[in-house]
């Protein structure tokens, strides 16, 4: 559950300007779909990397605001995430690294939602004719006296090893230049030994069909980074599949 107690009065790190922001007292990180980019649908979690844009037109990261107070309520404007039609310009207009990242991270996931679709699509009509053979093959044959009785139907399941298939991944030029630039400094992050990076690194270079480049990095992941995400992704690099893909925790 998502509590929020208060607000904390910030002022931006660009111009002074001051702006309040709730705080949370727990957050909920329920998501009903992973997708391996980092995407999270359902959450009430935010996806985006922190990014937010000044009224004096700057972009800037919540972690860089400075914090000037506590109070119970709070006449002072909330700071809205940044419009995904404008990640453009935040990273044309970038002023540090940092910011640039964010932009490109939230571009990178803005960018892949039009196969989230396709893909979403896809999985539904595969599974609705999956369950279709198994209820023909399966049909409800109680008769009356067994329907009196409360004797139960026969209940779905989806049989193992049913089909799964998924549509081609194929990225856009403009796709691909974005992959292609923050892949470049986050290699530099990764390398410099800057936590929190290795993931998305090596999603990317496997989204951009670098399977070897991946793997490397992936390899690179901590002990306690290692789990249902990592694992998928290592089994696509070495399905040499550069889709993204969905998943349930
Ligand atoms: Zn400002």
């Amino acid at each position: 559950m998502t509590i929020i107690r208060g607000f904390r009065i910030v002022a931006s790190p660009c111009c002074g300007a001051q702006y309040s922001f709730p705080r949370y007292v727990s957050m909920n990180f329920m998501a009903f779909e992973y997708w391996t980019d980092g995407w999270r649908d359902g959450s009430l979690m935010p996806n985006d990397e922190g990014l937010r844009r000044c009224k004096c037109g700057q972009y800037i990261l919540v972690r860089d605001m400075v914090a000037i107070d506590t109070a119970d309520s709070s006449e002072l404007p909330y700071m809205d995430h940044v419009p995904d039609e404008l990640l453009p310009e935040c990273i044309a207009k970038a002023t540090s690294r940092e910011v640039e990242v964010a932009a490109r991270l939230g571009y990178w996931r803005y960018l892949n939602h039009p196969y989230r679709d396709r893909y979403r699509q896809h999985r539904d009509a595969e599974e609705a004719v999956t369950k279709a053979a198994w209820e023909a093959a399966n049909p409800d044959r109680r008769n009356w006296w067994g329907k009196l009785r409360g004797r139960q139907a026969p209940s779905y399941s989806r049989p193992p090893g049913s089909p799964f298939t998924y549509p081609a991944f194929e990225a856009s030029e403009e796709q691909l230049q974005n992959m292609q630039s923050l892949s470049e400094i986050l290699r530099e992050w990764v390398a410099a030994s800057r936590q929190g990076y290795t993931m998305e690194l090596a999603e990317l270079y496997r989204e951009q069909a670098r399977f070897d480049e991946s793997l490397q990095v992936i390899q690179t992941l901590d002990e306690q980074e290692v789990g249902v995400t990592s694992n998928l992704i290592m089994r696509l690099i070495n399905e040499r599949q550069s889709a993204l893909m969905r998943y349930m925790m």
